[in-house]
């Protein structure tokens, strides 16, 4: 099983996804499915930089070398998009096939509403993309945590993240946000919405409602 967490700068992803991953190991829950032997492992992992090749793409992309030469929208697109089929051949689908459960730190939401919404690439190309970067794989549940725009920023940057930061344009992420809804409000079946304003404890137990609800069928 594939769950992946989405969600705008500052939202908390990586801080919840590694509770999660703890508490999955740890629970009762966690040790039935173990027991039970539906699930081998839990394990977790992330989009851009999951496997070593992928570590690469992930420095070219956030920490690029050259300072007089932007990656343009296309490039960043097809480096996901590299990053992507990489991870999925390589980790994603051998571990999966052994029956692990898999938490990944975004996915292919994160392209359309990054690269889609965000910087204006086309919708259906990148869906097209997508296709051939995943070759079919889907996650099982995405959990989105979603915050308000300004308050995601500002978290981030008193954590000092020093990414790509002049694309901290409060428009652009506002685009990548309404991205996530129009995703959320199109895949209501795989999406579910975690509101991620509150104190990080409250959010984590939105969260673990919903794991549980998920990994009951
Ligand atoms: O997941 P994390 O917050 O570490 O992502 C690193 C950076 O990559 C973020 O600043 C995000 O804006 C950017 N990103 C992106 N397009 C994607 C995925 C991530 O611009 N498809
Ligand atoms: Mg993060």
């Amino acid at each position: 099983r594939l769950i992946v967490f989405e969600g705008g700068e500052g939202a908390g992803k990586t801080t919840q996804l590694r509770r999660s991953h703890d508490w999955l190991q740890a629970s009762d829950l966690g040790q039935q499915l173990q027991a039970s032997g539906r699930v081998t492992a839990v394990m977790l992992t992330r989009e851009p930089g999951g496997t070593d090749v992928c570590r690469e793409i992930r420095e070219l992309l956030l920490h690029p070398k050259s300072i007089e030469e932007e990656i343009c929208d296309r490039t960043e697109l097809l480096l996901y998009a590299a990053d992507r089929a990489q991870h999925i051949d390589a980790y994603l689908k051998p571990y999966l096939e052994q029956g692990a459960l898999i938490l990944c730190d975004r996915f292919t939401d994160s392209t359309v509403a990054y690269q889609g919404y965000g910087r204006g690439l086309d919708l259906p190309l990148i869906h097209q993309l997508n296709q051939i970067a995943t070759n079919g794989l889907t996650s099982d549940l995405t959990l989105w945590l979603d915050l308000d725009v300004e308050v995601g920023l500002s978290r981030t940057q008193k954590r000092g993240d020093s990414d790509r930061m002049e694309k901290n344009a409060l428009a652009f992420h506002q685009r990548v946000r309404q991205g996530f809804q129009t995703l959320a409000h199109e895949h209501p079946q795989r999406i579910t919405r975690i509101d991620a304003t509150p104190d990080e404890d409250m959010v984590f137990d939105s969260i673990k409602v919903t794991l549980t609800q998920h990994l009951a069928n």
